[in-house]
């Protein structure tokens, strides 16, 4: 059974396999490229809760400017974090500096080869462990992300809700594994999720699985995985301050290291709670010109956007004005950028 599974998909995954860019493709793999543990690593960090096409353009980046782990570990931590900014998550952006200085300082440049011995790193978890393991060394790791957890569920036709169903379907993947091309298959898994076995609607008519899956042969395919509930998501609220001076220079203050958007450069703003204090980072004709408003992993945030003209000799108690030809608000965090875009229709107006 287990070969038969393996065999068809693999077959499917030959003719198939999507074109990514820090992929080496089936073809190439069998004629003995191998691929760069670095790219596996770099992509795989960069895909934790994001999607395919929003990584491709950070990763071309990210690998223009640092091509290599030694070049990445020497990178100034604000360049790296710029870099990253819209990524989201950026405690990842952390991890990943610290990892590649580790890689460097303690390996000599080369990533461990185990899924063991992948995880002492910084940043890197099971699942990245195992998809670096697998896809660049050709361990037979089993790699289990929300893909394969659907795949796994359909096949087998499991109806207990995840998160609870986790270790089953990590059972039901790991069976599978195969000694033999392991990481073209990890690959395949994720192809076959994330093209035809898709959350809605799978394309079970073209699937290399649709005769041997239970989930099919029951109709049960497009309501699995089954999900417990999810929590309501509370809403915080806070206050942004977008100041600019009157030659142009913007307001801004780095974020504690600690804590969302560690790191990160932003607007001065109030803490994120049920009734947050209004805390502007200097008196001034502040004026609410709007609401911003943004999603983060536990709560849904609202922000007053509120602006001010400041004259010349301004001080502030808080942040540092950054002069407008040093300012990119493409190195905002999503949610800073947000409120840019709401301060700027009021304090630009075309
Ligand atoms: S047959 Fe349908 S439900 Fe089953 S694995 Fe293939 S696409 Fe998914």
């Amino acid at each position: 059974m287990r070969d038969a599974l393996c065999r068809d998909l693999l077959d499917w995954y030959d003719v198939h396999a999507r074109q990514l860019p820090w992929r080496v493709p089936p073809a190439a793999r069998r004629a003995g490229v191998r691929p760069d543990p670095y790219r596996v690593w770099l992509s795989e960090v960069m895909l934790q809760q994001t999607t395919v096409p929003a990584v491709k353009g950070y990763f071309r980046r990210f690998t223009e400017t640092w091509p290599t782990v030694e070049a990445l570990a020497a990178a100034e931590d604000g360049a790296v974090m710029e870099a990253w900014a819209g990524l989201g998550y950026y405690a990842r952006a952390r991890n990943l500096l610290k990892c590649a200085r580790a890689v460097v300082a303690e390996h000599g440049g080369r990533f461990p080869e185990t899924a063991e011995g992948l995880r002492e790193l910084p940043g890197i978890g099971p699942y990245t462990s195992a998809a670096i393991a697998a896809i660049a060394y050709d361990a037979p790791a089993t790699v289990v992300d929300g893909n394969v957890e659907r795949v796994m569920a359909r096949l087998h036709d499991v109806h207990t809700p995840l998160p609870a169903a986790k270790g089953e379907l990590t059972a039901l993947a790991a069976a599978l594994t195969p000694e033999a091309r392991p990481g073209d298959y990890a690959q395949a898994v994720m192809d076959l999720g994330a093209t035809i076995c898709t959350p809605r609607r799978p394309a079970c008519g073209i699937c290399p699985w649709r005769t041997p899956c239970a989930a099919r042969a029951a109709g049960t395919a497009p309501e699995l995985p089954a999900k417990a509930p999810k929590a309501v998501k509370p809403v915080r609220l806070g206050h942004a301050y977008v100041a600019r001076r009157a030659d142009g220079a913007w307001l801004l203050e780095r974020r504690p290291d600690k804590g969302l958007l560690g790191g990160m450069l932003g607007w001065p703003g109030s803490d994120w709670s049920a009734a947050p204090a209004p805390a502007p980072p200097l008196a001034a004709d502040w004026r609410t010109v709007g609401e911003a408003r943004h999603t983060f992993t536990h709560f849904h945030l609202r922000l007053a956007v509120e602006v001010a003209e400041l004259p010349e000799g301004a001080v502030p108690a808080r942040g540092s004005f950054v002069p407008v030809a040093d300012f990119r608000p493409a190195a905002l965090p999503t949610v800073m950028r947000k409120v840019f875009d709401i301060a700027r229709s009021a304090l630009l107006p075309d």
